[in-house]
């Protein structure tokens, strides 16, 4: 019984964060990251098989390898979480956290660099993702400035194209996406595995945040996900930025439904209606279920923005 009370306690805590753009995803004030550490635990691990776990709880999802060479982890959450990420990362493995890969700059995926870098660690991540997080910006999305990142959370190891690590027995191709979530994202394929890992290029059961205002576009993603697809059979796990494991076949509909919303705005705009018309004539009334952080308005915004639309 007190396991279950235990359950439902995170699972809340897990959803009432998940409804908050002040918790669940995307760009933090800073901060939020330097905020007091609630009651734990917030942090739970989902057994993949293989030494291969997916950490669940506030912020994006962890993706975890572990082996005789280390532990290799798929994004970090928040810097309030590092030592709970730590602790957590410690009952699954008594090795050393040897590399962290950031699959974007967002500060729900990337927080705790400076924690994971003081255990020993390097954070790998795609050159634009260290270039976003030293300059501050406007995100319209949220009507709100993001403050550039201290340097000490800048990624130390990066690359331009992709990025193969031979890593406890296995290969791990870091690909980069271009202007899909963000113009920085990769998603990661343990080959061996069977694991894909797709940072925020994928939200699993709501709908899609495109971050137009750091160089992503809807086509994009449209292109990252089918990247991963293409890159999957019936038995892949796949991890998506927000939301529960997932698999080839949820995929595969986010992909179509991506797709209506990219051609129904699309039709809407080159037929010469404007933004506001558009958003009042409801064009994703089917999806109102996959609203959480997203609105439907915020999500035919950001389709108009990466159709060439104004702001
Ligand atoms: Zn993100």
């Amino acid at each position: 019984m007190k396991k279950l009370l235990l359950a439902s306690t995170i699972l809340l805590v897990a959803c009432s964060q998940a409804k908050s753009p002040a918790d669940a995803a995307e760009p933090q004030p800073q901060a939020s990251e330097t905020a007091e550490a609630p009651a734990k635990p917030n942090i739970t691990s989902q057994d993949l098989g293989g030494g291969f776990y997916m950490l669940l709880g506030p912020g994006g999802n962890i993706g975890v390898s572990t082996g005789d060479d280390g532990v290799y982890m798929i994004d970090d959450k928040f810097a309030r979480f590092g030592q709970e990420i730590i602790d957590v990362v410690a009952t699954l493995s008594d090795k050393p956290i040897t590399y962290v890969l950031n699959t974007h700059h967002h500060g729900d995926h990337s927080g705790a660099n400076v924690e994971m870098k003081a255990v020993g660690a390097t954070i790998i991540a795609h050159d634009n993702v260290r270039s976003r997080m030293g300059i501050s910006y406007m995100n319209e999305a949220f009507g709100q400035k993001q403050e550039a990142r201290a340097a000490g959370l800048w990624p130390t190891l990066t690359f331009s194209e992709d990025l193969t690590l031979w890593f406890n027995g296995d290969e791990v191709r870091a690909i980069h996406t271009p202007a899909g979530h963000t113009d920085g994202d990769s998603i990661v394929h343990f080959v061996g595995a069977n694991i894909v890992h797709l940072g925020d290029n994928y939200f699993n059961g709501s709908l899609p945040f495109v971050d137009v205002d750091s160089g992503g576009t809807i086509q994009g993603m449209i292109g990252a996900q089918q990247t991963a697809y293409d890159l999957s059979n019936d038995a892949t796990q796949i991890i998506p930025g927000h939301g529960a494991l997932s698999n080839k076949a949820e995929l595969g509909e986010s992909i179509k439904r991506l797709q209506a919303i990219h051609d129904r705005v699309k039709a809407r705009k080159d037929a010469g209606e404007s933004l506001a018309a558009i958003t009042a004539a409801d064009p994703l009334a089917d999806m109102t279920d996959l609203e959480s952080f997203m609105k439907k308005s915020d999500v035919i915004k950001a389709t108009w923005r990466s159709l060439g639309g104004s702001k």
